[in-house]
């Protein structure tokens, strides 16, 4: 019955996934409080308050026919119009609302542009680590993966190699800064850099290279790091953007895809992407969801609830003697193993009932990624886990 592209997906099920329910099961054992489960990037800080009060506002204000039916493929124009007004104010950018196209969050959006451009064999290039979904959404339209191997050494890309991966097949580039698994920031160095290695390439063979910016974590961004807004500075750059994380809303279902009037095709693009929207099955991204983001366009989650979770963490751990560069994004530490096989390292983690991911989830192994998106008070219980896990490994400050 199953068909032959989803049998290597059922074999290799998200382990992210696998630890997340290995996490329920040991909580049920030992007590939630004394489980530390770090595998999801879940959002535990709730959405704002104004969230709750515009979905009761739209339900009591707005007529039901309107807000429960069906609108075009793209999403609502005035919701659009409000994320375009708001996208200029914040970022000096001169957006409208045929730029924006309402989607089923930044999954979704992946999938409806990389359904818009992919030809078979045409090749996606991603630097790793990397968000491992990218590669499930890429084969789904027969595209080819081509990975750029990690610079451990700061976690921003390696762009000699980018530049020898680049060929007449290359279709796509994506990138994910705030980055899911490290936390790092892609500098303005680097977007400049990945910028002008497009710019060169598509005029040396010709062709149009598409920038994917997938930006889920665009608001969480600490110590002031400036976070570039990558359409700024290469003209075939599309952003796949989601509340998820922004807005606390990753059950919800939420995003969009911007795409800039300055894309080659641009008007094109906009329209099969709306398609791919209606014939992937999404057909339109949720419209209460839709109504709540016009009125909450301007509203942020709380990062410093997340900045004090990662200072405490990062210190503790540092500080037990394990490596880690400081992360200024998102809400992942990306800590090297103390041994090279991670997924063992992963198993001892768990035998202090610490629940962490395998780097090999991210294309990067010898690392593991830590969520601390938890509370507060789980980093504190953790600590001691933690101290005695690096103990195990004689990691040198472990005794302090
Ligand atoms: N891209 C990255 C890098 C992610 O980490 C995630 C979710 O964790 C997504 C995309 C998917 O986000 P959404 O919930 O908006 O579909």
């Amino acid at each position: 019955m199953i068909s032959e592209r989803m049998k290597p997906l059922l074999q290799n099920n998200s382990a992210i996934r696998v630890m997340f329910e290995e996490g329920k099961r040991m909580a049920e054992i030992y007590g939630a409080e004394n489980v530390f489960d770090f595998s999801l990037g879940n959002p535990n800080v709730p959405a704002p308050e104004a969230v709750n009060q515009a979905i009761l506002d739209v339900l009591r204000e707005e007529p039901s026919v309107f807000v429960h039916g069906y609108m075009s493929n793209a999403g609502y124009e005035d919701v659009r119009d409000a994320i375009a007004q708001s996208l200029n104010r914040r970022f000096q950018t001169k957006f409208h609302k045929d730029n924006v196209l309402m989607t089923v969050g930044a999954a979704s959006g992946m999938n409806v542009i990389l359904k818009a451009v992919l030809n078979p064999g045409d090749e996606v290039v991603v630097f790793a680590p990397y968000f491992l979904e990218y590669g499930a959404y890429v084969r789904n339209y027969d595209g080819h993966l081509v990975t750029v191997s990690p610079d451990t050494k700061d976690f921003q890309p390696n762009l000699l190699e980018f530049e020898e991966k680049i060929n007449q097949n290359t279709k796509v580039v994506i990138i994910n800064t705030p980055n899911n698994p490290t936390g790092v920031v892609y500098s303005e160095d680097t977007i400049t850099r990945i910028s002008q290695i497009l710019q060169r390439k598509q005029e040396a063979y010709g062709t149009s290279i598409l920038l994917i910016s997938d930006e889920p974590y665009r608001e969480l961004a600490y110590d002031g790091v400036m976070v570039p807004f990558v359409t700024k500075y290469y003209d075939n750059t599309v952003v796949c953007y989601s509340y998820s994380k922004s807005l606390s809303l990753p059950g919800e279902r939420i995003g969009y895809v911007l795409i800039p009037d300055q894309v080659s095709n641009n008007k094109e693009l906009f329209c099969a992407a709306s398609i791919a929207n209606r014939v992937l099955g999404c057909v339109n991204a949720p419209s209460l969801m839709q109504r709540v983001i016009k009125r909450c366009v301007e509203e942020k989650t709380n990062v410093a609830a997340y900045d004090k979770n990662r200072n405490r963490l990062y210190q503790a751990l540092v500080q037990y003697g394990f490596q880690c560069v400081k992360p200024e994004g998102a809400f992942y530490l990306f800590v090297k193993s103390p041994e090279e096989d991670e997924k063992h390292f992963c198993e001892v983690c768990k035998r202090y009932c610490i629940l962490v991911v395998p780097g090999t989830s991210f294309a990067c192994s010898g690392y593991v990624r830590i969520a601390y998106c938890v509370s507060y008070e789980q980093i504190e219980r953790s600590l001691e886990a933690f101290r005695a896990v690096a103990r195990e490994y004689g990691l040198s400050q472990a005794e302090k």
